[in-house]
């Protein structure tokens, strides 16, 4: 099932999208956390959803939020060969983890905003992002994807200057200026997407893409990265593990590549969607 969030007259409302382009409205069955996590409000939201009757509303007529908030923002950093030969960085031999905080959510079609003098170098990152769905703790790599509820697009957006530079490698500060987590445009239930390591993957920046891979080339699986977290960590019901970068980011071109006012940034993933947001630069 394909699942969104959209805000009508105030209110949240969760969605089943249907022959692409079509959403009926689920929230009977609760909300998208619910649905993806409680198997018989899953069965209910699939049931109205499978109704001939039930009401479609054309998907681009809704103003669509993120598709669940997040409990943690969960990243993983160099979880790509391609990525880590750009950045020159050595390839782990354990996951890389950091996080951001919950004033770095952001929804699609959400503009992004930060004023110029908090970074020059804000960069993008196309992820997918897996959403716990029933708590796991030291669960071995070959039972992991048991406990993903589904996955969604994330923009891992990061000021490099902040996260590099600026007073000595502030990765988490870089990493969580407010909206620097757009998540969406939908959640794909696992049993969708029954093997993560097949999508493809792009970020389009103004039209052009910049970058184009495929979560094969992760060097950690999203189940080896569940059961790496959950030797140290419970996951929790609506945690979100974001799953590392592909090759093409600003900071490892030739010249460097950082968005700017105006700009328009997709991630685009297969099964999943384009999640779009807008740049805003606050000048000096
Ligand atoms: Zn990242």
């Amino acid at each position: 099932m394909k699942l969104v969030t959209w805000e009508q007259n105030g209110t949240l409302r969760a969605g089943a999208v249907v022959n692409g382009d079509a959403v009926v409205d689920v929230s009977g069955a609760g909300d998208v956390l619910r649905i993806v996590t409680e198997p018989t409000a899953r069965q209910h939201a699939a049931g109205i959803a499978a109704n001939p009757g039930a009401k479609r509303i054309p998907l681009s007529s809704l103003r669509l939020r993120a598709p669940l908030t997040p409990r943690s923002l969960i990243c993983i950093g160099l979880n790509y060969m391609d990525h880590c030969r750009e950045t020159g960085a050595a390839v782990p031999t354990r996951p890389v983890i950091f996080a951001k905080f919950a004033n770095a959510l952001a929804h699609p079609g959400d503009t992004i905003t930060w004023h110029a003098d908090a970074s020059r170098e804000v960069d993008y990152e196309a992820e997918l992002g897996v959403i716990i769905g029933k708590p796991c703790y030291r669960v071995s790599e070959a039972e992991a994807l048991q406990y993903v509820g589904g996955y969604t697009c994330v923009n891992d957006v990061s000021a490099r200057d902040v996260q590099l530079t600026d007073g000595g490698k502030q990765w988490t500060l870089g990493k969580t200026l407010d909206g620097f987590c757009p998540i969406g445009p939908a959640l794909v239930t696992a049993d969708d997407i029954p093997d993560p390591q097949t999508l493809a993957i792009r970020c389009v920046l103004n039209g052009h893409p910049v970058q184009d891979s495929n979560t094969k080339e992760m060097i950690f699986s999203c189940a080896a990265l569940i059961a790496h977290l959950s030797r140290y960590m419970t996951l929790q019901p609506g945690d979100l593990i974001s799953t590392g970068t592909p090759f093409g980011v600003g900071m490892s071109r030739d010249p460097k590549l950082w968005m700017k006012d105006g700009d328009v940034v997709v991630v685009e993933i297969e099964k999943i969607g384009a999640l779009q947001n807008q740049i805003r630069v606050i000048a000096d």
